[in-house]
C-alpha cells in the first residue's frame, strides 16, 4: 500500500480556543464512524491542529477516500507518506523518491513548501525549501520551479517524523455534524427538502425530519420515496429519525372550514406546529425547511410572513435566495434528484386551491383560522400520537415505532 495515512484537513478559522477542542472531538468522532464502514483497520490521532488517519496493514484505499470526502467539516484529504526525523542528505533522498513516484511524468512546475514544528531541527523551512527544491530539480531536469501558481505543491511537515504530500483531495467543508446542534427538517418527497436538509447538516447540524402522510390521499410509495431520500441523506448525517405524521384528518378538516385559496398557507402553519412541537419534545433547537422566495404562492415574502408567525424556534430555510437550477445541481451531487422526481403525488398537491393568495395578510389568517380552533389542538396531538418513528440510515431503514394505520371512522367515510 503506497499510503500508510492521511492528514486531514479542516477549515480553522472561527474555532478557536476551547471550542476547537470541541470541533476536533465531533470530526473525529465522526471520521471514526465512517471509517467503520470501510475495510481495514485504522486508527485516528490528533497533533497540534492536525488530524491523522492511520491505516494498519491493508486497506481499501478508494473506500477511504470516498466516505472521507463526504464527513463536514474536512477541507482536503491528503494521503501521505511519513518517514523519520533524517539528517539532511538522507532526507532529501527520500524526498527525491516520493515525488518521483508520485510524479512519474516530471514535465511540471512545482514548489517545496516546509513547515518545521520540530524546532531544534538543523535548517529553518526556507533553508529546507531552496536545498530540497535544489535537489530535485538536479534529480528531475524537467521540473521546473513556479512559486507564485505552481502545478505541484510538496508539503514537508517536520514533526516527531516527517509527513509529505502532494495531493490534496477536497473534502466537503462545513462543521461537524452534530457540533451545532440537532433540528428538525420538513420533509417532503420534493427537490428542495432533502437539500435543506443536506445544507444544513453541513452547517454541523444533526437531522431528524418529519414527513406528513395524508392517506389514502397519498400512498405507501410516497412513504418510501421520503424514506428513500432521507437513507440518501444520512450517508453524510448518519441515521436520521423520521417522523411520519398523518395528517389526513387535519387536512380535510382545513378543506371543510377554511377558504380554499388560504389552504396551502394555513396547512403549511398546522404543519410548523406540529414540527415544532416534535422538535422541542426531541431536543431540535430549530426547524429546516425547503423553501425558496417566491417559488410558489405560499413561499412569498407576505406567505413566509405567515408560516413563519406560527414558530417560536428560528427556522432555518437554507434554499431562500436559491434559484431551481441551483438546487437541482445540489440534489444531482448528492445524489437525491432521481429519487425527488418520481412522481408519487405529496399531500399538499392533493388539496391545493387553483388560483391560492399570494399576499396573504396574517390577521386575516389567523381570523379564518378561527374557524378550526375547537378542534385543531386536539387534532395535533392526535397527529402527534400517530407519529411513526422511521430511522432511515444508509443501509435501509428500520421503524422504530409503529403506529396504527386505521383511520378514524369519520375519516373513512369522507375519503369514499
Ligand atoms: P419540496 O421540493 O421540498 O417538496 P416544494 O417546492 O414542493 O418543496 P412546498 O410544497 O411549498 O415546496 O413546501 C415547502 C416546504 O415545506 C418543503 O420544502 C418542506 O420543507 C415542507 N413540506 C412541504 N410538504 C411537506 C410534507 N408533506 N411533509 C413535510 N414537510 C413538507
Ligand atoms: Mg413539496
Amino acid at each position: 500500500m503506497r499510503y500508510q495515512s492521511f492528514l486531514i484537513k479542516y477549515a480553522e478559522i472561527g474555532i478557536k480556543g476551547k471550542n476547537r477542542y470541541i470541533f476536533e472531538d465531533d470530526l473525529i468522532d465522526q471520521i471514526k464512524i465512517v471509517l467503520h464502514r470501510c475495510e481495514g483497520s485504522f486508527h485516528v490521532t490528533r497533533t497540534s491542529g492536525r488530524i491523522f488517519v492511520n491505516a494498519d496493514g491493508n486497506y481499501d484505499y478508494d473506500g477511504v477516500v470516498g466516505e472521507l470526502s463526504k464527513v463536514f467539516g474536512i477541507v482536503g484529504i491528503c494521503p501521505i507518506a511519513v518517514c523519520e526525523v533524517l539528517p539532511y542528505e538522507e532526507l532529501s533522498k527520500a524526498v527525491t523518491a516520493f515525488f518521483g513516484e508520485e510524479y512519474p511524468d516530471r514535465r511540471h512546475t512545482f514548489k517545496v513548501l516546509t513547515r518545521r514544528l520540530a524546532k531544534n531541527y538543523p535548517m529553518d523551512s526556507l533553508e529546507l525549501n531552496a536545498a530540497l527544491g535544489g535537489d530535485l530539480l538536479e534529480q528531475y531536469p524537467d521540473l521546473r520551479v513556479d512559486v507564485h501558481d505552481p502545478e505541484i505543491i510538496l508539503h514537508v511537515e517536520i514533526r516527531d517524523r516527517v509527513y509529505l504530500y502532494t495531493h490534496v483531495i477536497p473534502g466537503p467543508g462545513g462543521l461537524p455534524v452534530g457540533s451545532a446542534g440537532k433540528a428538525m427538517l420538513l420533509l417532503s418527497g420534493g427537490i428542495d427538502s432533502p437539500v435543506a436538509g443536506w445544507m444544513m447538516a453541513k452547517r454541523g447540524l444533526k437531522l431528524d425530519a418529519v414527513y406528513y402522510n395524508a392517506p389514502p390521499y397519498t400512498s405507501e410509495r410516497a412513504l418510501q420515496k421520503v424514506i428513500d431520500l432521507a437513507s440518501k441523506v444520512s450517508v453524510y448525517t448518519g441515521p436520521i429519525y423520521l417522523h411520519n405524521i398523518n395528517f389526513t384528518e387535519i387536512q380535510l378538516y382545513i378543506y371543510d372550514n377554511c377558504p380554499h385559496d388560504e389552504l396551502t398557507i394555513i396547512m403549511r402553519r398546522e404543519m410548523m406546529r406540529i414540527a415544532e412541537k416534535l422538535a422541542r419534545a426531541t431536543d431540535c433547537g430549530a426547524l429546516i425547511t425547503g423553501e425558496s422566495l417566491g417559488q410558489v404562492a405560499s413561499q412569498t415574502m407576505r406567505s413566509l410572513e405567515c408560516t413563519n408567525a406560527v414558530c417560536t424556534l428560528p427556522v432555518f430555510r437554507p434554499l431562500i435566495g436559491f434559484d431551481k437550477e441551483e438546487i437541482i445541481a445540489i440534489s444531482k451531487k448528492i445524489d437525491t434528484y432521481d429519487t425527488s422526481i418520481l412522481p408519487y403525488e405529496d399531500c399538499c398537491t392533493i388539496f391545493v386551491a387553483k388560483h391560492p393568495v399570494t399576499k396573504p395578510i396574517l390577521d386575516v389568517i389567523a381570523r379564518h383560522e378561527h374557524r378550526i380552533e375547537d378542534k385543531i389542538e386536539e387534532m395535533i396531538d392526535r397527529a402527534i400520537a400517530t407519529d411513526e418513528i422511521i430511522m432511515a440510515d444508509r443501509g435501509g431503514s428500520k421503524i422504530l415505532k409503529e403506529r396504527d394505520r386505521e383511520l378514524p371512522a369519520a375519516m373513512r367515510a369522507k375519503v369514499q
